[in-house]
């Protein structure tokens, strides 16, 4: 067999979830950091006006002279915006609250669900300086399926669906498996469900287990086995400016991301890269 030289192939997903409050910006930092710990090179593109993704990487607001705003709106490079975080191997192109005007200033674009994808085309060419090749990029979403996250499906491989373990999980699920299909006919063919991780579980609560029941019923192996469990120290980590592996290694939290990252790259194929 021939040794392969090829470069390590690209992988853009999409955390994407029209629900607040289920564990996307969470699942962004984390399984961002887990992937970078394992070896893999690491982008996060933050488009939530909230920017708690930058907030979260210790990323604070005087330190994004540039942001998804200005790259989406054709103002800046996306390399011009991209900052390294103290995790080797993990980056971020922060936002900031430009992003609420951003369906306003695009209003009139014919190619405004398409602007991300020519961002990042970029990204996947093969005269990429090994050292400077991402691997990952991942999109943390806003908490609707407005213009932003349009682009991100539109720009996206895969979408990767954190699902909270509560009453209401399946019916927004549907919604977004619809919005997906739609993204699909009429932007982006290759899109594909990258899987779903269910998040703040507790075994304890009786609802959260039929939930889960329920989830992996009706998407099957797209499930992943590993669930993300309801952990005080992940809550905390943020405000340290810090993901929950530097924060504590050790927590329940932290050693899920890392077993979801290593589920990730098995499904995928991958061997995991030469850290
Ligand atoms: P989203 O980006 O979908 O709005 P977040 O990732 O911001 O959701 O999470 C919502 C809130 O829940 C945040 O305060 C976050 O710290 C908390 N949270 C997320 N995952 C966990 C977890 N596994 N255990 C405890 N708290 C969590
Ligand atoms: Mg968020």
């Amino acid at each position: 067999a021939q040794a392969s030289t090829s470069p390590r192939p690209l992988r853009i997903i999409a955390l994407a979830n029209q629900k607040g409050g289920v564990g996307k910006t969470t699942t962004a930092i984390n399984l961002g950091t887990a992937l970078a710990a394992i070896g893999e090179r690491v982008l996060i593109i933050d488009l939530d006006p909230q920017g708690n993704a930058s907030t979260g990487l210790g990323i604070d607001r005087r330190q994004r002279r540039l942001s998804t705003y200005d790259v989406l709106a054709g103002e800046a490079e996306l390399r011009q915006a991209v900052l390294v975080t103290a995790v080797p191997r993990l980056s971020v192109a922060p936002s900031t609250m430009d992003l609420l005007g951003l369906e306003m200033a695009m209003a009139s674009e014919a190619d405004r669900a398409q602007r991300l994808r020519r961002v990042l085309a970029p990204l996947a060419r093969e005269d990429v300086p090994e050292h400077e090749r991402f691997t990952y990029v991942l999109i943390d979403c806003p908490p609707s399926l407005n213009l932003l996250t349009l682009n991100a499906l539109a720009a996206a491989d895969a979408v990767l669906v954190p699902l909270q373990c509560e009453f209401f999980a399946l019916e927004g699920l549907s919604q977004l498996l619809r919005t997906v299909e739609q993204v699909k006919a009429a932007l982006n063919p290759r899109l594909t469900i990258q899987g779903i991780v269910l998040t703040m579980f507790d075994p304890r609560n009786n609802l959260s287990t039929q939930v889960v029941a329920d989830v992996r019923e009706f998407m099957g192996d797209k499930v992943y086995e590993t669930m993300i469990p309801r952990n005080v120290r992940v809550s905390e980590a943020p405000s340290h400016g810090k993901p929950v592996l530097l924060y504590d290694l050790k927590c329940a939290g932290s050693q899920a991301y890392l077993r979801l990252a290593s589920e990730i790259i098995q499904r995928e194929g991958r061997l995991p890269a030469a850290a």
